[in-house]
């Protein structure tokens, strides 16, 4: 590759500011678009959720060391933050120093990446051209850039799964649009005023369906008007549940127990085997309809179904993705969630990354496609080994080393799958207790999935 060029990084979250500062310290000059208005857009959505691994997993190696000149204080490592923490401790003040600021662009959304001058099927000097990305940016202007490498950190927030059931939109779903919210909502606070006084449908059986089901609970003592139904696919809601009080982990429990409680109570109205098929507005509400006929009225549905990642941008590129879950094809046997919890998942690097469009890679949560259990601290290590690669160094991009504990830094205990853990509310003050993961209480992750070793795990 043209090491004249720069290397662009789509997307600054933690991930895509990690590469770049890794690109830093390997004399490569990083370009980084973000499509938000400023770095850690996505996480800026989640702001009012808790991690559930400390802050000691959540920092890149090579990010502080770019922070720390500047006399930025670490948090106190042992602690779980809230995602707003992690924007306002951490990845602004990354996004801000000089090395970063100079090379990031915000509001600017990459909408194709392809070889200069080549689409997919030319093969003749394929390897040597530089890349074009195509950048929207907020003033209107479309740009394209040349680069000389590509890391795709755009993540998978922007694109949740639809809520119709194989796969597709149900029938009338494009037009709802107005009244499905984001995958997260801050009921009783920020996005309070949505949801206060109305029906609302939270849809799906994870951890952020129960944790939001739960704050409209706490919502609707306050704002007795507010009604709440919860649909889901499964015959029943067992698995979100868990344990209940007798739960190995018991803040976890209590929470299942609480939402159990709440159901049996018919604070919440349950409606199992609902595979959604079609929405119709109305001035009445909208009508959800399932596929055996059966129908709910709401006025907002929260969407709890998960994400896929965006493929669209990247059409011109000859991928190697795996069928089903469409992460690189070396990784997807890894996380697929039919046989992994992320406590399981081994670390890896530029070689299982890799696509045959040399100098290109999908890392962070978007190389999970639609896994759910991607850690910060595994996509630390895949920018780490990606940089090393593209500057040459191939020792260091073999030699892959992450110590995460042995039951993984979502959990101390399998069970459980790690992309929602629990809302602010629902937790009480939580911290690390001594060693990784030493205590089981960050509970972070509330509601067991039955995620044991993977969907298909005893
Ligand atoms: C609620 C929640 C809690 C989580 N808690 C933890 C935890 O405790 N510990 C843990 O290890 N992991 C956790 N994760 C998983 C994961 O670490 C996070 O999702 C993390 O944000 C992934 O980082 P990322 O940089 O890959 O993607 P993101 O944080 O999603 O960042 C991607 C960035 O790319 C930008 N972007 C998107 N499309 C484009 C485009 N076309 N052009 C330019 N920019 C674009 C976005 O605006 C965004 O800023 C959690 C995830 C969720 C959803």
């Amino acid at each position: 590759m043209d090491e004249n060029l720069p290397v662009a990084v789509i997307g600054a979250g933690p991930i895509g500011l990690a590469a770049a500062a890794h690109l830093l310290e390997r004399g490569l000059v990083p370009m980084i678009f973000e499509a938000g208005p400023s770095a850690g857009a996505a996480i800026e959505q989640w702001r009012h959720i808790r991690l559930f691994s400390p802050w000691r997993f959540n920092l890149d190696a090579a990010a502080v060391r770019l922070l720390e000149p500047t006399g930025w204080e670490s948090p106190r490592l042992t602690a779980l933050p809230y995602g707003g923490e992690l924007v306002d401790n951490y990845l602004a003040p990354l996004a801000a120093t000089p090395e970063i600021a100079a090379r990031l662009q915000t509001g600017s959304k990459v909408v194709a990446v392809t070889r200069k001058g080549m689409d997919k099927t030319h093969v003749r000097d394929r390897d040597a051209t530089p890349f074009t990305v195509r950048v929207e940016h907020t003033s209107g202007e479309v740009r394209d850039y040349t680069v000389s490498a590509v890391i795709d950190a755009s993540g998978t927030w922007s694109t949740r799964n639809p809520l119709g059931t194989s796969g597709l939109p149900a029938i009338g779903e494009d037009r709802a649009a107005v009244r499905i919210s984001s995958p997260l909502p801050d009921v009783s606070g920020r996005d309070r005023g949505s949801f206060a006084g109305r029906r609302v449908l939270v849809v799906g059986a994870g951890h952020s369906a129960a944790n939001t089901l739960i704050n409209l609970a706490d919502l609707a003592k306050e704002e007795p008007e507010t009604g709440i139904l919860w649909a889901v696919r499964g015959a029943s809601a067992e698995k979100v549940y868990g344990g209940g009080d007798a739960d190995g982990l018991p803040a976890r429990g209590q929470l299942g127990a609480r939402l159990r409680r709440l159901v049996e109570s018919g604070r919440i109205e349950l409606h199992t085997s609902f595979g959604i098929s079609s929405f119709t507005d109305s001035e009445h509400g909208l009508t959800v309809t399932s596929g055996d006929g059966r129908a709910l009225v709401t006025d907002v549905v929260v969407p709890c179904t998960g994400f896929r990642p965006d493929l669209d941008m990247l059409r011109e590129l000859r991928l190697n993705l795996d069928p089903a879950v469409e992460a690189p094809t070396e990784l997807g046997p890894l996380i697929d969630p039919e046989f992994h919890s992320c406590g399981t998942v081994p670390p890896h690097g530029a070689k299982v990354l890799a696509h045959p469009e040399k100098d290109f890679y999908i890392v962070g949560m978007k190389s999970y496609g639609r896994a759910p259990t991607f850690l910060l601290a595994t996509g630390y290590e895949q920018v780490r080994s990606v940089a090393a690669a593209l500057a040459g160094d191939q020792v260091a991009a073999d030699t892959v080393h992450l110590e995460l504990p042995e039951t993984g830094v979502c959990s101390s205990d399998a069970g459980t799958s790690c992309d929602v853990p629990a809302a602010s509310s629902a937790t009480e003050e939580i911290e690390e207790a001594g060693g990784c993961c030493g205590t089981p209480e960050p509970v972070l992750i509330g509601i067991p999935t039955g995620l044991a070793h993977g969907r298909s795990g005893g």
